[in-house]
């Protein structure tokens, strides 16, 4: 890879056609949307077409209630199933399931069943829907799984609907499942996720029953995710061996143009861009995606889209897909889709905004502060709930975003700081004062606040009362975590906020039966206890400040900047007692992730240090040793024609190279030696970790240094590497 094959990549660019989606699908038409969507989806219209009545009814109290699933409906599910995935194109099914890694993870059987007289049937068994037996010994355990026990099973999860993936060759029916050890151990990310609901249903009933509302029985949450990306063009993607192996550029000095005019945010999308992004729609769409938002982000090159929401387990899934077809289908636009949490330094990273409600099964969102006093208190209730469990677990909300990746991101003045705070706003946050003070909520009434008696005063839900630095933020009728990173799986987050929601739930639902019963004094006291010990938690002003900083650690709020400070708290045991006690993680389980994520964290940055070195020795320093001589061989030349007087420029810029390249090789052998000595450094992971953030990464941002300085003295037509300019600007 030279640079005049760079060259010719940016002027392949020119000339770049989109490459037709595949004809397999529909033309994209708006007016047939409503025909074609969900599709390629087992979904509840299609199974209400094609299930035997009995069997539907039993499959939807499975969904909606939780009832065992036996092998009948099972066995007559899988055989509607296949019938309708073949007369679809499908060949194959798979277990498609989230192991730990945070992708996802399948493995395809085909519907071919050999028969004895040497022919062949095409068959799915209810026992094949139910339960796979997929080779764990690969995956990340942490240690769950010896591997020689390297059994693993993926069970049938009939909430979220099975799907097919479609190629012109032919479509893999895909059945969303939960996976886990021979032991029942989950090793995945959405086995806790759909615990962590159930606990949230549990205690979401009980403390609305107990204050009256007797016709409810469950509840879930909901997840709108909203998704930032980058793309940029194959070509360039194809010429950086970073962005390759790691995700994100090691290199690359800042643009002369950045963001800094904020001109792309909200702008004309690219006209190639809208075309990947109609094609996108419409297989979202297909597939029973509502994607509904597309929009330009903050940084060049950056978008964003969001779909409708939907139960937690549907939209996290739909993420995970999304997030597949992103990639997929940039690809069939010559596109690379990034969707690391910082591809460019010095521009915005990308996040995923987890917007997250508790609705009931009598559809009532339990975060809508509503009109009347009753629906009022419900969410007054809530509302505290949160209170107490973000601030009592700010160290878990803070370590189910921990990435390696996501820590360029935290606290760097684009997304919020690795401190966890609530914003609910001015009036909102004027009302939890007023009810801490037992005072008038605004100075119009005269009636102090009573709780269940007086409406609260209407909220505003515009957008200028929105707060885009906090990490979790009220928005009129529902909580956006703001600070989940671009590249994570969303189930991971949601587990925890279900989990903390239905732990205080409990405490309140305690605190109120040893009151002795709901009164309204009663729920006042306990509301009232409650929201002053946790006060501290809520922060409406800018998290980007470092006022903020200052004033939360006066708060005693913690600000875990790196991965492994933030993944230390799974291993504390309040945190093992509060999943145990909610039944979403085993103390197994909990330390698990511990090591599977501090694992993972080593090993990126390990890989990072790796290409640091490699491209360095093996691309930076050759192209500028190249241009050191062709100074040196200029300056001869000039020399022996006007004399050693008339070439002190050229000396002085052959000095400045020079000296360049000597901090670049230093810096080289200095990150080479210190992580060698992390990566032997294996039995203390936890000390491990702290070495590869503490010492390795600033050996590699000195290289980079030193490397950026060069890419502006070296000629450009040596420079080995797409520049920033070139790959945020050039589609
Ligand atoms: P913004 O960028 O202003 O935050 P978007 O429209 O891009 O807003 O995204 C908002 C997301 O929140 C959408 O996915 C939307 O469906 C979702 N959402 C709206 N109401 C709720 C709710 N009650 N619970 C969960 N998500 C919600
Ligand atoms: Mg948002």
């Amino acid at each position: 890879m030279t640079a005049s094959t760079r060259h010719e990549a940016v002027r392949g660019l020119a000339h770049e056609a989109v490459i037709e989606p595949e004809t397999m699908n529909e033309e994209p038409n708006n007016a047939r949307i409503p025909e074609y969507f969900g599709k390629f989806v087992f979904n509840d219209k299609t199974q209400q077409e094609r299930l035997p009545g009995p069997v539907y009814k039993a499959l939807r109290q499975v969904i909606e209630t939780g009832a065992p699933l036996t092998h009948e409906i099972a066995d007559s599910v899988a055989s509607a199933m296949k019938d309708w995935a073949i007369e679809n194109g499908a060949t194959h099914y798979t277990h498609w399931f989230q192991p730990m890694t945070g992708s996802t993870a399948e493995k395809h059987d085909s519907f071919m069943n050999p028969t004895k007289g040497g022919g062949a049937v095409l068959e799915l068994s209810g026992a094949q829907l139910f339960q796979g037996e997929p080779d764990a010994s690969s995956f990340p355990s942490g240690g769950l799984r010896a591997t020689f026990e390297a059994r693993g099973y993926t069970a049938w999860d009939p909430t979220s609907p099975a799907f097919l993936r479609c190629t012109p060759e032919g479509s893999t029916l895909t059945i969303p499942t939960a996976f886990c050890s021979w032991t029942g151990a989950a090793l995945d990310k959405k086995t806790p996720m759909l615990r962590s609901n159930q606990a949230l249903s549990k205690a979401a009933a009980r403390i609305l029953q107990l204050i009256g509302e007797s016709q409810v029985t469950r509840a879930s949450s909901s997840g709108g995710i909203e998704q930032e990306y980058f793309l940029i063009d194959a070509d360039f993607f194809n010429l950086r061996p970073d962005l390759l192996a790691c995700g994100r550029t090691l290199f690359g000095a800042r643009p002369y143009k950045g963001q800094e005019f904020d001109d792309h945010y909200f702008g004309n999308i690219p006209t190639r861009v809208l075309r990947f992004m109609h094609d996108l729609e419409h297989e979202l769409w297909l597939l029973g995606i509502p994607v509904k938002t597309r929009h330009n982000e903050v940084a060049p090159s950056q978008y964003e889209l969001a779909p409708v929401y939907q139960p937690i387990s549907i939209s996290t899934d739909q993420n995970m897909l999304t997030m597949a077809l992103l990639k997929d289908i940039a690809e069939r636009h010559g596109f690379a889709c990034l969707m690391h949490e910082k591809p460019f330094a010095g521009l915005n990273g990308s996040g995923k905004h987890l917007n997250w409600s508790v609705a009931d099964n009598l559809n009532n969102n339990l975060f809508d502060p509503g009109k009347t006093p009753h629906e009022n208190l419900k969410f007054i209730i809530f509302l505290t709930a949160i209170a107490r469990g973000v601030d009592l677990h700010q160290d878990l909300l803070r370590s189910s975003i921990a990435s390696a990746s996501n820590d360029h991101r935290l606290g760097a003045n684009e997304a919020p700081p690795a401190i966890i705070s609530v914003f609910l706003g001015k009036h909102l946050e004027g009302i939890v004062d007023s009810i801490i003070a037992g005072s008038t909520p605004d100075e119009g009434s005269t009636e102090p606040l009573r709780l269940g008696v007086t409406n609260l005063p209407d909220l505003p839900r515009d957008i200028s009362d929105r707060n885009r630095t906090s990490p979790l933020a009220f928005t009129g009728n529902r909580f956006e975590f703001r600070a989940v990173g671009s590249n994570q799986s969303p189930a991971y987050p949601a587990t925890f906020l279900n989990t903390i929601l239905a732990d205080s739930l409990d405490y309140l639902s305690d605190a109120i039966e040893k009151a002795g019963g709901p009164s309204t004094e009663n729920i006042q006291k306990i509301v009232r206890e409650t929201l002053t010990q946790h006060r501290r938690i809520f922060f409406s002003g800018d998290n980007y400040s470092q006022e903020w900083r200052e004033e939360a650690a006066r708060r005693g709020l913690l600000e875990l900047k790196g991965t492994p400070e933030a993944l230390a708290p799974l291993r504390d045991p309040k945190n093992e007692a509060l999943f145990s006690k909610m039944g979403v993680f085993t103390a197994e389980e909990l330390e698990s992730r511990w090591y599977v994520q501090t694992e993972i964290y080593v090993n990126k940055i390990n890989v990072e240090a790796m290409a640091t070195r490699d491209l360095a020795m093996t691309m930076l320093l050759p192209a500028a040793m190249e241009h050191q001589k062709r100074l040196a061989d200029s300056i001869n030349a000039l020399e022996s024609v006007v004399g050693s007087e008339g070439t002190t420029s050229q000396k002085e810029i052959l000095a400045l190279v020079t000296k360049a390249i000597g901090s670049l090789k230093s810096s080289v052998d200095s990150l080479l030696q210190i992580q060698e000595r992390w990566e032997l450094a294996e039995d203390d992971l936890a000390a491990q970790a702290a070495g590869y953030r503490n010492e390795v990464l600033p050996a590699m941002d000195k290289v980079r240094e030193s490397a950026d300085f060069l890419e502006r003295l070296v000629d450009d037509s040596l420079w080995p590497l797409p520049k920033y300019r070139e790959m945020l600007f050039i589609r």
